[in-house]
């Protein structure tokens, strides 16, 4: 399936509307590690019917059958290094708006690092990935172990480069971690966080995301605005404002993306997840999620249970289905 509404371009990338103050509009183009997106946040708290979030609808995108073990089956997934460092450096990045403006600094942010680490290490499985320590510290893979002393670094270096980017003192967020959801008028429940919402005096919107990995090439801009442009709609659907910027900082790298839609992008934009959600919903009809085979296979946990791996895949879980209120017609298969 295609996003002819993700065909983002260097070009289109907004220069910066002044009522939000300064901001950074460079886009440096270097190669990104790809990963197969895992388990969100947008999946936190659970919806009260089926719903359509920017995680989900990139999963079934990528491959139909990794949507199913996702959202349908929902079989566990490994926790990786990387992905948990992002979730502690979002928390951090977090808290940090909780100060008073002026006491915003690096080492106040340094400091929210150990207590951030402490209720994230309580949560199940992330200890765990530190049951092994190497000695040099060194991460050569995403689930390798390392020193927890090593890995806690490597995140208050990203905590570092976000004051490259960015002056918190000179910011207040209307929002930081907003739930925004909105049902379109064919019933499609679309819903998702939001990193951070800020709103200038004027009532222009920023929709700000944070990313612990390296910017995309160009590529693979498309992929990585399709998550603001849905915030973006959700947000004009319910305050009737288009965002003026959706901004993705890659900390990282210290640079950023920035980008401007349009009501007619948006307008289309819609078009294209009623689109992904009427295909969604005949999957679950039919039962029939397709295996798409691609280099992000290597990062999929699900190899073991996909045809494309010589795997077969359970029964499809109709009982399940139908408790989440989607619409299926398939029988129950009874596993016992
Ligand atoms: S291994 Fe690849 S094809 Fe199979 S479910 Fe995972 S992402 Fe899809």
């Amino acid at each position: 399936m295609t996003c002819g509404a993700d065909a983002a371009r260097h070009s289109e990338l907004s220069e910066v509307p002044p009522s939000l103050g300064p901001m950074t509009a460079t886009l440096g183009i270097e190669p990104v590690t790809e990963t197969v997106p895992g388990p969100a946040p947008d999946d936190a708290q659970a919806p009260r019917r089926p719903s359509l979030s920017p995680s989900r609808a990139a999963d079934f995108k990528t491959c139909p059958l990794l949507y199913r073990f996702r959202t349908i089956d929902r079989l566990p997934e490994r926790k990786s290094l990387a992905a948990v460092r992002g979730t502690l450096v979002h928390s951090v990045l977090e808290r940090l708006y909780d100060l008073p403006a002026a006491q915003r600094t690096v080492e106040a942010a340094q400091d929210l690092l150990a207590p951030a680490w402490a209720e994230l290490r309580e949560e199940p499985g992330v200890a765990d990935l530190f049951a092994v320590a190497q000695d040099d510290g060194a991460e050569t893979d995403a689930n390798a172990p390392e020193s927890v002393d090593a890995w806690l670094a490597s995140a208050g270096k990203l905590v570092d480069k976000y004051f490259t980017l960015e002056d918190p003192t000179r910011i207040q967020p209307d929002g930081r971690e907003e739930l925004v959801e909105v049902t379109l008028p064919d019933g499609l429940l679309l819903r998702g966080f939001v990193d951070r919402l800020d709103v200038a005096p004027s009532g222009a919107l920023r929709v700000v995301d944070y990313k612990t990995g390296a910017v995309p090439r160009e590529a693979f801009e498309g992929k990585a605005l399709f998550q603001m442009k849905f915030y973006a709609l959700v947000l004009w659907r319910t305050r009737g404002v288009v965002a003026a910027q959706l901004k993705l900082l890659y900390l990282k790298d210290g640079d950023a993306l920035t980008y401007a839609p349009d009501e007619e992008e948006l307008v289309r934009f819609e078009r294209t997840l009623q689109a992904i959600w009427a295909a969604i919903e005949r999957a679950v009809a039919t039962g029939d999620f397709r295996p798409n085979k691609t280099r992000l296979c290597d990062w999929c946990d699900h190899q073991a249970l996909c045809p494309a791996w010589g795997g077969t895949p359970p029964p499809f879980p109709a009982e399940a289905a139908a408790a989440a209120g989607w619409q299926t017609v398939l029988p129950v298969v009874e596993t016992d």
